[in-house]
């Protein structure tokens, strides 16, 4: 019989064991193994069986094992000290805190919205690693002490669980999620009533959602959910799945996540007094609508559409996270014109000014898409990719949006990605840091960085690292023969037929781990390329390999289920299937054991799409040694001391295929030559030497700079601080005198022009160490020397006469105007370097208030024919 209505009934805790409640509701226990080992010790075996989540444990405890607990003077002085410890850490200063201590610049609080976070298994709303990231982010602003706010959806559904047919293919299963069995708490008014957060949709229609909030240590985390009575059927439907449905659900659902995630930011701050956000860090452009709800704040019959966008950009950082199209939402502009305007959302915000941020204003660009990415460029007025490969590539990829700048000035930075140590350490290596150096010491060197703490690894005896090193594999093939053994059943198998799955996988040999999810660039399927020749490597006599690959495919993806087919079909061949298997459903719980029992992780992109990647690092934080194409974060921290770089045929003009077939010729290469000798090598002692080196190498010199905490401190104070003064300066006042000193540099910029160059050397000819005297007369139009900078750029010049790695020196004007109302700028040019030598002048708009010199895209250069000018207007 099917119940009409369902709610769940949550258990009550006898009195003393009331502290376990706040510890299940708040995320830290994720990512603390004493609060772990706390909920696992009342009832290990609901432990296991709940997939370690505290809120489902708690609610099958029976209610004599609770009475008995209460009474436990073990147990009870374990909570009060769990208890204790996270009150402290929840209240206690951090960095942060000491930081704001010494400058009054920091914001008081950032908000930072993405589409999805990966925070524990037990709150599955993640698909992969941007997720994961996020998650990770919120994690290390919480151990900083970094008062961020985050904000996203509640997806009903999730993203999807993920099996296999008989024939390999993927399966897809949404579980139903009821919040109310997630650890998680519904935001509510004063008077009880859940928090309401509306938008209007075209039609009269409207769209509303709640608020739910997870608690991430010290950072909040509010997730909006449409499925609510008030809705009508289709709009309760938009929060169901992440990542699913057409391109006006998409809309629909970052709409709610941008515009009623700012409101539901400001309706947290009422409830809460929570310190109003000075900074909004958009996470990939799905969240950018955030800038459009802020930019209708401010607007009103005094505030007009160009002052309100000046003083959200100061505010607003945005990230961008893949050089992949696939990855960038683009709606159409039609779709997007009749979601806003009068009828619809944001009314007091002209639809045109709407659909030109988000207009692909370059060569090659659509007119009729609206671009998210571009949008999240113009709403922030600072931007980073998440390497520093990535953001030369962001920067290339973007130019066109600031035509006239060389590629290396588009202000779009980087910062390398990191990853949270506490949650991606296994415990048995946290157990041997701890022996080492303390816990508190271990705990701290995992969560704030700092190499000295790192530096203690190299003392760590070789048995201990080869021993741990043995415990982990081990542990993992005792997984990978679970998981496989029900996949198999699910595939339709009987017990009798399995027999074979206990001897899948062996302890003591070589293991290689591949896991991520399954678009083209990542290639799941290379080390396929050569069949025979990995069946080799395989099955060699001395020194085999074992291979454990995981990954899902989006739904919609039905070329990345065929690549899954493939590969499932060569581990289901019974030559190799004790040396190969492919996991289904990777996720958290699965990435958590898989990784700290591979050896080797191997990573395989097409270079340069893999923006960052993620996975490496947390197998480097348990001593796993990267293989991997120099690529994202492998591209900046590999040195042969620790892990092997497979060679790339990028650049070269090859074919897919032929890349393909050298790419994998390369891995095997590698893998026979290099990887298995070095592991199977035994030293005098009897251990492998060179290998256990390259671990402590990997630990001592990846470890610190891996860290999500390294990550956050660098947002902090390259990003978050210098956007909250540029917010605290651009008070609307200012950001009007900003907006109009702009649209009047732009309108008079076709009229600035460089007339006249001249250099004249004060010593002998052009020689090392002379100083040339500059001298540049320049036109501007109705603009003054306060509007502009004059610039000199020197340096040394390529083949095609392009300077490069110079670093611009502004110029003097001297005296006023001449009678046509030119003026003339001077300056000291050094010649500071043998070789080809070049210098050009140019001139660029100049403002205190703005954030970088190529912000309005204008620069006016000398024209070929020094003399005449050529004044470029963009964007
Ligand atoms: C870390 C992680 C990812 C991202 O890995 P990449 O190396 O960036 O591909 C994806 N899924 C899970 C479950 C992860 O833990």
């Amino acid at each position: 019989m099917k119940a009409i209505r369902r709610f769940t009934v949550r258990p009550v805790l006898p009195d003393p064991l009331g502290d376990l409640a706040e510890l299940a509701r708040n995320l830290r226990w994720s990512w603390h193994p004493r609060t772990r080992a706390l909920f696992r010790s009342v009832d290990p075996h609901l432990w296991e069986a709940s997939g370690c989540d505290p809120v489902r444990l708690l609610g099958g405890v029976p209610p004599a094992r609770l009475a008995e607990l209460s009474r436990d003077e073990d147990f009870l002085r374990r909570l009060g000290e769990a208890a204790g410890d996270l009150r402290e850490y929840v209240t206690g200063e951090r960095w942060y805190q000491q930081r704001a201590g010494g400058s009054g610049h920091l914001p008081r609080a950032v908000a930072y919205f993405s589409p999805e976070f990966g925070i524990t298994a037990a709150l599955p709303q993640y698909s992969g690693g941007l997720g994961i990231l996020a998650g990770d982010h919120l994690k290390a602003a919480s151990d900083l002490g970094v008062p961020l706010i985050g904000v996203g959806l509640l997806y009903r559904h999730g993203y999807f669980r993920q099996s296999l047919s008989r024939d390999a293919w993927q399966q897809e299963h949404y579980p139903v999620l009821d919040p109310n069995e997630l650890p998680l708490t519904l935001l509510r008014e004063a008077d009880g009533t859940p928090a309401l957060v509306a938008l209007a949709l075209p039609g009269g229609r409207s769209l509303r959602a709640h608020v739910w909030q997870a608690q991430v240590g010290r950072v909040p985390l509010l997730l909006l959910d449409s499925d609510v009575e008030e809705n009508d059927r289709g709009e309760r439907d938009v929060t169901d799945r992440l990542y699913g449905g057409g391109s006006e659900h998409r809309l629909l659902q970052e709409m709610l996540l941008g515009i009623g995630g700012v409101r539901a930011v400001r309706t947290y701050c009422r409830l809460t007094g929570h310190p109003e956000p000075e900074v909004f860090h958009t996470n990939e452009g799905h969240a950018g609508f955030l800038g459009l709800e802020r930019i209708h704040e401010l607007t009103g019959p005094a505030v007009g559409f160009d002052t309100a966008l000046e003083a959200v950009r100061a505010g607003t950082v945005f990230t961008t996270h893949t050089p992949v199209p696939a990855g960038i939402d683009r709606f159409d502009r039609e779709l997007v014109a009749r979601h806003f305007g009068p009828d619809a959302e944001l009314p007091r915000v002209d639809v045109g000014d709407i659909l030109r941020l988000g207009m692909e204003t370059y060569p090659g660009g659509e007119p009729n898409l609206f671009n998210m990415a571009v949008m999240g460029l113009r709403l922030g007025s600072r931007a980073n990719g998440v390497s520093i490969l990535h953001g030369a590539v962001s920067r290339e990829m973007f130019a066109g949006l600031w035509p006239g700048f060389d590629p290396e000035e588009i202000p779009i930075t980087s910062v390398t990605n990191g990853v949270h140590a506490p949650t991606w350490v296994a415990p048995e290596v946290l157990a041997l840091g701890a022996r080492q150096i303390g816990e508190r010491r271990t705990e701290d060197a995992l969560s704030v960085g700092g190499s000295d703490r790192w530096d203690a690894v190299a003392d760590i005896p070789d048995t201990d690292i080869w021993e741990l090193r043995r415990t982990l594999r081990g542990q993992l093939v005792d997984e990978v023969r679970r998981r496989l053994y029900d996949s198999w059943r699910q595939r339709g198998a009987a017990t009798a037929e399995l027999g074979w799955i206990d001897d899948v996988l062996d302890p003591d040999v070589l293991t290689i781990g591949f896991a991520r999810r399954v678009p083209s660039y990542k290639r799941l399927t290379l080390m396929l390329r050569d069949r025979d020749r990995l069946m080799e490597l395989l099955l060699h006599p001395e020194r085999p390999l074992q291979i454990v690959v995981a990954g899902k495919a989006h739904p919609a993806d039905d070329g990345g289920k065929r690549l899954i087919q493939e590969l499932v079909r060569f581990t289901d061949d019974p030559r190799v299937r004790h040396r190969v298997v492919f996991l289904p459903d990777y996720g958290m719980a699965m990435a958590q054991k898989l990784y700290p029992g591979c050896d080797v992780w191997l990573n395989n992109p097409l270079r340069p799409l893999e923006a960052c990647g993620t996975s490496g690092m947390k197998a480097a934080l348990n001593g796993a040694l990267n293989l991997s194409v120099l690529d994202g974060w492998w591209d900046e921290w590999f040195e042969p001391d620790f892990g092997w770089a497979i060679p790339t045929a990028d650049g070269a003009a090859t074919d897919d295929d032929r890349r393909d077939d050298l790419e994998a010729a390369a891995l095997y290469d590698l893998l026979e030559r290099r990887v298995a000798p070095r592991f199977y090598e035994r030293g005098p002692g009897g251990l492998p030497d060179r290998w256990i080196e390259m671990v402590r190498r990997t630990l001592t010199r990846l470890g610190p700079k891996v860290l999500a905490g390294r990550m956050v401190r660098e947002y902090v104070e390259e990003l978050y601080a210098p956007a909250a003064r540029a917010h605290r300066a651009l008070d609307v006042t200012a950001a009007g005198e900003l907006a109009a000193w702009k649209a009047r540099v732009r309108a008079a910029w076709p009229r600035v022009t460089v007339d006249h160059v001249e250099a004249s050397a004060t010593g002998a000819t052009a020689e090392l160490g002379a100083t040339l005297a500059l001298r540049v007369r320049v036109h501007l139009g109705e603009l003054t020397p306060d509007d502009v900078e004059v610039q000199a750029i020197a340096g040394r010049v390529d083949p095609e006469d392009r300077i490069t790695g110079a670093t611009p020196v502004p110029l003097k004007p001297v005296g006023g105007p001449d009678q046509e109302g030119r003026r003339v700028y001077e300056g000291p040019l050094a010649l500071d370097r043998t070789g080809s030598f070049g210098y050009t002048v140019r001139i660029l708009p100049a403002h205190r208030l703005l954030a970088d010199g190529a912000e309005l895209g204008l620069v006016t250069v000398p024209s070929e024919a020094t003399g005449e000018a050529a004044g470029v207007l963009l964007r």
